[in-house]
């Protein structure tokens, strides 16, 4: 029985299906858009501020996203890319809030500087080359970097307490780094979306099957949770913003571009602060060098956060492994993902990544003494007391059909979409929240392709996102005008 027909079809109320939403409905108000979530509450999954560690991911703290090549030199062409993308979603954010779209900045963006901290000769060498790499270049222009103990003690005093002072030690600050509560934004733009006309928002409701009607629609079946009685919702487009739910129902709408794909679930937990005086002393976001083994975005980080008004100290993420796709999904998510088509890609990763496991057993093994002890690299005087474990979210890695090899294991975001552009859907988790703009205007471009030769669409979406269509690191000019903006207008040149 269908129950309704809609031009979208959202599935999942995190990040992606909300900021999906609100770009269609301001350059369409009169779609009919339907957003569908298994959970009773919108962005519990990922978003929740509590489940991610809130980083405006720019580039300017992340070592992993530039790494050093095997002639010593630092390959930046991530750190460029992530950087742009995150001025693109900064620039959508200013936009709707302007509107009064999106209530004040501090709800849901605080600043909290962005810094790298390394200690030994090798690390240092490291940074100071990175450094060099980024910083003459005007997205990086205002990095600033440093070897002087009483500088960085400046900089982040819980992380020079105690230390020797003949410890070799280096830091780089970009003041105007950001805390995202990805949670509070999506649940804002939520908000906004059902006070307009032609959207509907169903929660309690799990996405169980997809089929693909002979007019190029999609039939979508829906259980309601509470009475488990069941409904289909007829759409032209779907969007699988489900996180780790994502894979599933890719596997279940057959389509070709998503043969072969699996996924690995990778745990993260926090150490979270107890004592009020301990997170008071530090205002940054405090990221260092992953240890060997570790995937990349396991790259521990001391973090200021700013949760619903309120400051935090998380130090993290430590990783863990459990079969479920979402934090509250199944044990079974990862066996009852296996099928013929990426049995072979799954079998080469488990073969060909043994370091990643070798390091996410003894992560699992670990004690809160042991954590605490990892804790000490950025907080030398941490007492195990003031510390308590937190768990965070899922992140299901990509697994890719190869050509060198069966299978390969991807860290990055990945967005598929079907030929004809009635479906696509949103695989990893890396960078995540914060790249989510470009993510959703690519598919935009994918996926409503002749509705993007409009001339109202082209007007609007250059109002959405001014810099739409540019190459940010190109047009240097362009990338100031549009920082200074966002700067402003979501409060992040302000001292925090
Ligand atoms: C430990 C950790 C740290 C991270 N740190 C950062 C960071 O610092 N910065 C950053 O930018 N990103 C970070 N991320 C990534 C970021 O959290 C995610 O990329 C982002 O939240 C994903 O949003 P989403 O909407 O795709 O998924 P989710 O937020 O997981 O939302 C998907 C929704 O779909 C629903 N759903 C699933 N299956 C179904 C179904 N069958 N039917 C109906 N609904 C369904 C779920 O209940 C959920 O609400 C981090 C992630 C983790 C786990």
């Amino acid at each position: 029985m269908t129950t309704k027909t809609v031009d979208v079809l959202l599935v999942g109320a995190g990040a992606m299906s909300t900021t999906l939403g609100m770009i269609l409905k301001q350059l369409d108000p009169a779609l009919k858009i339907c957003m569908v979530e298994r959970l009773d509450h919108v962005a519990r999954e990922s978003t929740d501020a509590w489940n991610n560690a809130g980083t405006g991911h720019a580039a300017y703290c992340e070592l992993n996203y530039t790494p050093e090549q095997p002639d010593g030199s630092i390959n930046t062409t991530k750190a460029f890319a992530i950087n742009t993308s995150f001025e693109v979603s900064l620039q959508f954010w200013s936009y709707l809030v302007e509107q009064g779209n999106l209530p004040s900045p501090r709800e849901f963006i605080n600043p909290a500087p962005h810094q790298s901290f390394v200690w030994g000769e090798k690390n240092v060498e490291f940074l100071r080359k990175r450094y060099a790499a980024l910083s003459q270049h005007p997205c990086f222009k205002d990095m600033e970097y440093s070897e002087d103990h009483a500088v960085l003690r400046e900089w982040m005093p819980l992380v020079m307490q105690n230390r020797d002072p003949s410890d070799k030690v280096a830091g780089t600050r970009v003041r105007y780094g950001s805390d995202v509560n990805f949670g509070a934004l999506a649940r804002n733009l939520v908000s906004n979306l059902e006070q307009q006309d032609g959207f509907d928002l169903l929660l309690g409701r799990n996405v169980k099957d997809l089929n693909k009607n002979s007019d190029g629609s999609w039939d979508v079946v829906l259980k309601n949770n509470s009475n488990g009685s069941s409904e289909t919702v007829r759409s032209r487009f779907v969007f699988l913003g489900a996180g780790g739910g994502a894979l599933p129902l890719l596997q279940k709408s057959a389509i070709e571009e998503g043969r072969g794909y699996g996924g690995f679930p990778v745990s993260g937990m926090w150490l979270v602060c107890k004592r009020p005086e301990i997170i008071e002393q530090h205002q940054a976001k405090v990221y260092g060098m992953a240890p060997i083994g570790a995937p990349p975005m396991s790259v521990p980080h001391l973090d200021t956060r700013v949760i619903d008004g309120k400051k935090a100290l998380l130090f993290g993420p430590f990783a863990g492994f459990t079969t479920k796709f979402l934090k509250q999904g199944s044990f079974l998510d990862l066996p009852l993902s296996i099928r013929p088509s990426n049995l072979a890609p799954m079998m080469s990763v488990a073969m060909h990544n043994m370091d990643l496991t070798r390091y996410l057993i003894s992560e699992v093994r670990q004690s809160h003494r042991s954590r605490v002890e990892s804790l000490r690299n950025f907080f030398p005087d941490a007492k195990e007391e003031d510390w308590e474990l937190s768990y965070a979210g899922q992140r299901v890695q990509i697994i890719k059909p190869g050509t060198e090899r069966a299978g390969k294991l991807e860290f990055g975001t990945e967005v598929i979409t079907s030929a004809d552009g009635s479906l696509a859907a949103l695989l990893g988790a890396s960078p995540g929240a914060s790249t989510a703009v470009s993510a959703m205007l690519s598919i935009v471009e994918r996926c409503f392709a002749e509705r993007m030769k409009e001339e109202s669409w082209k007007q609007k979406i250059t109002e959405l996102v001014p810099s739409y269509g540019q190459n940010l690191t190109e047009n240097t000019e362009l990338l100031l005008q549009v920082r200074k903006r966002t700067l402003s207008v979501l409060e992040l040149d302000r001292q925090s």
